[in-house]
């Protein structure tokens, strides 16, 4: 059912049973399985630099195809992980997998960081940040960490420390969904991050508004004196590029760019838009 992966939509089977405690705790007791069998797998977005059109990085987004439940989006098993403390496994799985996708690439002579979601929760487990950088070095990885669920980090202080280690160990760290929370500022002066990535909600209306292009234009000259490149998610369309681009955006992503692809069709995506010396690495 190849076919039927490539549609990025996810569907939700059976919503009433996702509200039923028991079954959610039997769905995450079919994860690590899940993991073993291949069951969840990786997909990339690419982003792109408004600069030059040529792709910066891709996004991993990870997909779970359940045999009987069908396909179960990130928005719905991603809180539940979080929950059940699955959410380790699965993103050190996710580690695992983009590094091994990212020297595939390489071997093609496509040369790409690959940037994960990792929760804010798991930002300040000191288990998990020491086994992420076991899995890290020595394996000249190009890894950037999109920092998720931020209104989770209760321990400033620590979420600090392991920034740091992330960065000394060359993972390069983003903030997520910027924009979407109501203390999005307060990250800024606690998180010290080299990308942020504004939140959908302040994009679609772009073209629109001019409410929110005063606000995207602030946020872009904010991020840039602190040294941080902007990209915009959740662009749909040419005219809202076209407007973010001019707003001083350094990177798009979005569905009119593209989905986000199964690993053999980015290798498609690649073959097909860009020629070798259109590549860059991010
Ligand atoms: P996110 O990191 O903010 O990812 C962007 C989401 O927007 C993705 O949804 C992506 O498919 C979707 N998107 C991209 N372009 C467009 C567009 O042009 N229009 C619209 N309407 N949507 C667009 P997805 O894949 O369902 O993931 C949802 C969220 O789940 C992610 O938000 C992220 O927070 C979380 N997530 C996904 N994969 C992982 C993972 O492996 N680990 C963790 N911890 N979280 C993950
Ligand atoms: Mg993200
Ligand atoms: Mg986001
Ligand atoms: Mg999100």
């Amino acid at each position: 059912n190849q076919a039927d992966l490539s549609d990025d939509r996810t569907v939700l089977y059976d919503e009433a049973s996702f509200v039923d405690p028991d079954n959610n705790l039997a769905l995450m007791s079919e994860l690590r399985d899940a993991l073993r069998r291949s069951d969840v797998s990786l997909h990339y977005q690419p982003k792109r630099k408004t600069s030059d059109g040529s792709t910066a990085s891709v996004e991993a987004l990870c997909r779970w195809h359940h045999p009987v439940r069908g396909r179960i989006g990130p928005d719905l098993f991603i809180p539940i992980a979080e929950q059940t403390g699955q959410i380790r496994v699965l993103t050190e799985w996710s580690i695992v997998k983009a590094i091994e996708d990212q020297a595939a690439l390489r071997a093609q002579g496509v040369h790409l960081a690959i940037a994960l979601n990792v929760s804010g929760r798991l930002l300040v487990d000191e288990a998990f940040q020491a086994r992420a950088l076991q899995l890290i070095e020595g394996c000249d990885a190009d890894l950037i960490f999109e920092i998720t669920e931020t209104a989770v980090i209760e321990n400033p202080k620590i979420a600090a420390q392991a920034i740091a280690a992330y960065r000394a160990a060359g993972v390069r760290i983003s903030i997520d969904d910027y924009g979407a929370g109501l203390s999005s500022l307060s990250y800024l002066k606690m998180l010290n991050a080299d990308e942020l990535k504004i939140d959908r909600s302040l994009i679609h209306d772009v073209v629109n508004s001019e409410r929110d292009r005063l606000i995207i234009s602030s946020t872009v000259d904010l991020a840039h004196g602190l040294g941080m490149t902007v990209v915009a998610e959740g662009v749909e369309t040419e005219d809202v590029f076209d407007v973010l681009a001019g707003l001083g955006c350094d990177t798009i992503q979005g569905y009119w760019v593209s989905r986000p692809l199964p690993f053999n069709d980015l290798m498609r995506f690649f073959d097909n838009r860009h020629s070798e010396s259109e590549m860059t690495i991010g």
